[in-house]
Order: structure tokens, then sequence, then C-alpha cells
């Protein structure tokens, strides 16, 4: 084998300089990895909602959602071009609130799911319908859940009705302190809470949900009926520019 070695044996200058020196090899040091954006942002306090976190879910690349009329008809419908793309109207200033609210008193994220919807993603989220107006379309209304309390919804609207109990221009005013139960819709399974200013809908993960909520925890839409500021029902106008039916 050495015979082998010795006439296979190819060796090669290393050039070097003359007050080169040779580093001794340190003993490896286990390395702390550096914490990634993500992971302090969990830690973090929640920074404070703003409008722009209302923008609309739509998105270009959606598969368009087909709906059979009666006969063989089909009726297509495309999802639109997503918030950046056609803007945002005015966010009723009492949803901001009320969602800060949240995140102050639990110190936990609020994350919106179904924001600002224009007509077009409304009428995508909801194919069938031929209204394509909502609370939704003019900013008075979005779908949330809190990050760690995503199972305990209820939690969340007791923080809400706490919140017009203590707040200084609602606190002696019955129409804001007290929440009265509506009847059930037919496809909900919690009775919703409502007072003059807004409406608390539970849905439970059994329920049906639209494309903008799917995601597997319960969530809680909070509607707006009712501008304090400007005195007038956001509802009733809204029923009033509706467009003819198609
Ligand atoms: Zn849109």
């Amino acid at each position: 084998m050495e015979k082998f070695y010795a006439k296979n044996e190819h060796r090669e200058k290393i050039y070097r300089f003359q007050d080169e020196i040779e580093y001794p090899l340190l003993p490896p040091q286990k390395k702390i990895r550096l914490p990634y954006p993500w992971e302090l942002a969990e830690k973090s306090a929640p920074r404070a909602l703003v409008s722009s976190d209302f923008s609309c879910k739509g998105r270009k690349q959606h598969a368009d959602r087909v709906i059979m009329l009666s006969g063989q008809e089909e009726r297509r419908f495309s999802d639109c071009e997503g918030g950046e793309a056609h803007g945002i109207p005015e966010i009723t200033p009492i949803l901001l609130t009320l969602l800060n609210h949240i995140q102050e008193t639990t110190g936990r994220h609020v994350v919106i799911t179904s924001g600002h919807r224009c007509s077009q993603h409304q009428r995508y989220l909801y194919p069938g319908d031929l209204t394509s107006s909502s609370l939704y379309t003019v900013g008075a209304a979005c779908d949330f859940y809190v990050e760690g309390l995503e199972n305990s919804p209820q939690t969340v609207i007791k923080i809400i009705q706490e919140y017009y109990r203590k707040d200084k221009q609602t606190a002696h005013d019955p129409s804001y302190t007290l929440f009265h139960r509506l009847p059930l819709d037919r496809s909900q399974v919690i009775t919703p809470w409502v007072n003059r200013e807004i409406c608390l809908i539970v849905h439970t993960e059994q329920e049906h949900r639209n494309p903008d909520n799917a995601h597997n925890h319960p969530y809680i839409s909070l509607l707006v009926h009712f501008d304090r500021l400007k005195n007038r029902s956001i509802e009733s106008e809204l029923r009033q520019a509706l467009p003819a039916a198609e």
C-alpha cells in the first residue's frame, strides 16, 4: 500500500507570505438565533388599527364564482382587484374606536377578516343576492376575531358592551348601554345583540361563511347602523340609495 501511495502521490506547492501565521481553531460556540420579525411582533403590543386595515379583500386571481339561474342559464361573478386598486371609503369612526378598545383592553391583535367591500366584491361574496350595497360597502361594518380569544367571542362581546357602559358619552343613555337580542335569522345559531348604534353577530364554526372568512375560528360581525355624529340612520340611507333590482 505504501508503495502504491508513494507512486500516486501528487504534491502541490502552497505559496505563503513570510509573515503569515496560522491561527488556532477555536472550539465551536453555539450561536443564538435572532428572533424573526413576526416573532417580535407577536410579543409586542398590537399597533392601533387605521382605515387601511379595512381594505377590500377582493383579489383578481380569485376564481370566478358561477351560479345557476332557473333553467340552464349560468351567471359568472368575478372578484375585484382589491382595496389597493380601488381605494376605500371613510370608515365609520366608532368601528375603529371599538376595535382599538378591544386591542387595548386585551393586549391582543384584532384580525379584520372582512372590512370594506366594494360592490363587486360584495356581489362576489354573495353571488345570489341582487343588491350590491350593504353596511360593508360604505365602511360601516367588518368581520373580525381576536388572536388568542378565537374560541371565546362572547368575551369580546362583553368588552364591547362594557365600553358603552363606561364611555362618558353613552354611559347615561340606556339606548346605548342596553343591548337587545334580535330574533334569529335562518342561518344564525347565536342571537345577535343590538343597541342604538351597533349590531353584533357571532358566527360559529358550523355556520355557512363567505370566502372572506375562510378560516377555522368563530368570528364576530360588527355592524354600525346609526351614525352618532351625524345623527342619522346609516341603514335607512342605504335602503334609499339602493338601485332598483335588476
Ligand atoms: Zn374590492
